[in-house]
């Protein structure tokens, strides 16, 4: 691990990097652009040391490490220093009849200096993937990885180190203590990924200072397989999403809800996907990861110890694995009391559309919702009647390839959202500006009133 740093320390960072950003360098297109560079550049260079890290981290195979982290990091950059230059120009809009003559536009400044907190199961994509929006839109950023994946933090700290000047972008090792120390002070934004619970602590704190946030959450993202499928494909996309970096990663399937007639196949197919995947024995597996740390490994399979198994369920401490499992529950079960976030899944019968569409209508709005289907009218209903983060009908995962969504939470999985523009425009002040010209002065709107109301009401009404 590197080296914590006393709150002294840490607040001389803040202010160099504060200074950085008032100093006016960081605006233009050129910094922006070289500073993206200089990202790709050093995350390229490090790509061995990143997987071996993340492998150390995770158990995470270099296949999951390069799709889910590094080349989502560089096909990011590669996005957006190919869009920069268009979203950084000023977004001409029209204006109000009553003000003409006069142009109006919105001009995207940086916020100033940003904090990103990230956590331990995805730690490459999600310190870098947030930093490639805050350099976007021309920020400075101090960055404090989750210290859970000790290994991934270091190698990230490296990176920033070789690549960026202190007061550009720095990273900051720590805890809750050094985390507490960061989160007292007046960032001008703060993007933190993580659990509800701390999030909690993060915009309490981020409150003092007036300080706007981004929290990106989890929660319990239902999974449901209603009306005409094809079982074979269904099953293999459920358990490749599940099970994609051992069920730890914020937009796994939680559980699944099944049309009672598909259960028995669908187990099937899931069951023949899984040992394709990772052959009968898991365990042995070159691709098939482990639980970040006790503590985790104690939780998930605390949830299922007492459920009625139906794929799976060995697990081993020391080694931190647990196998892909399988599980009969009800809503009742305590694996369907909190996000489960591991290998672990729960299948649920449904009569029909209506009983899983109010069974997922009992839970907080999730973080992502899976339709299987090819029945459009139970899609639109999906579509109308679940509020989520987002919305993956007919696979699992892949929403959050997408450069052109936006990325996020709604209500207890999270506020904001980033990916692409979206990230560029999290990161940006949306500054508007009308210009009126030096001609032209209606008279009507200064005082004295006496006798205007009336006109004024009539060329009110006309334009509107
Ligand atoms: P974590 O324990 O690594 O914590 C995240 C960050 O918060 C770390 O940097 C940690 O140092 C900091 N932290 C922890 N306790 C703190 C405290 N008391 N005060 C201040 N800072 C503190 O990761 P986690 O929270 O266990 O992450 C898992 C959760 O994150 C899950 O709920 C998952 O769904 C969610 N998640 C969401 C996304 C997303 O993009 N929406 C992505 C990944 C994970």
């Amino acid at each position: 691990m590197g080296i914590y740093m006393d709150r002294n320390t840490i607040t001389d960072y803040f202010k160099s990097s504060k200074n950085h950003s008032l100093s006016g360098k960081t605006k233009s297109y050129e910094w922006r652009l070289s500073a993206l560079k200089k990202l790709r550049k050093g995350i390229l260079q490090y790509e061995t040391e990143i997987l071996k890290a993340l492998q150390k981290d995770l158990g995470k195979s270099d296949f999951e490490g390069y799709v889910s982290e590094v080349a989502f990091v560089v096909l990011d950059i590669e996005h957006t220093i190919k869009k920069l230059k268009k979203w950084m120009k000023p977004k001409r809009v029209s204006s109000p009849m009553l003000q003409w003559p006069c142009r109006s536009y919105i001009h995207y400044e940086p916020l100033g200096t940003v904090l990103i907190i990230s956590p331990w199961n995805y730690p490459f994509q999600l310190l870098m993937a947030p930093l490639v929006g805050a350099l976007a839109a021309g920020n400075n950023a101090i960055l404090k990885p989750s210290e859970v994946a000790s290994a991934t933090a270091q190698i990230c700290e490296k990176i920033i180190s070789d690549s960026f000047l202190p007061e550009e972008v720095m990273v900051i090792q720590g805890a809750v203590e050094e985390t507490t120390a960061l989160l007292e002070l007046p960032f001008d934004h703060i993007f933190y990924t993580g659990n509800g619970m701390v999030a909690r602590i993060v915009m309490e704190k981020a409150a003092k200072n007036l300080v706007p946030v981004t929290l990106e959450l989890g929660g319990k993202s239902p999974c449901m397989v209603l009306g005409e499928n094809d079982l074979e494909l269904v099953g293999r996309r459920i358990a490749w999403g599940k099970f994609f970096n051992t069920g730890q990663t914020c937009v796994a399937p939680d559980y699944i809800l099944v049309e009672k007639n598909q259960k028995d196949e669908l187990l099937k197919h899931i069951k023949n996907a899984l040992e394709f995947f990772y052959t009968k024995n898991p365990k042995e597996s070159p691709d098939y990861g482990r639980i970040i740390n006790e503590r985790h490994w104690d939780r998930i399979t605390g949830l299922y110890k007492a459920e009625d198994v139906l794929i799976g369920g060995e697990a081993q401490r020391e080694e931190h694995y647990i196998a892909p499992t399988l599980v009969h529950a009800d809503l009742n079960s305590p694996v369907m009391k909190e996000e489960i976030f591991g290998p672990v899944l729960p299948i649920l019968e449904v009569e029909n559309v209506n009983e899983a569409l109010s069974i997922v209508h009992k839970f907080d709005k999730p973080l992502a919702c899976y339709l299987f289907s090819k029945d459009s009218e139970i899609e639109a209903r999906v579509v109308n009647e679940i509020s989520s983060g987002g919305l993956c009908v007919n696979d699992s995962l892949v929403h959050l390839s997408s450069q052109t969504l936006p990325f996020g939470g709604v209500g207890e999985s999270g506020l904001g959202r980033y990916h692409g523009e979206f990230s560029f425009l999290t990161f940006s002040h949306q500054k508007s500006v009308m210009k009126r010209y030096q001609i032209l002065d209606l008279l009507l709107r200064y005082p004295p009133y006496l006798g205007k109301l009336p006109i004024i009401r009539k060329v009110l009404n006309y334009i509107g």
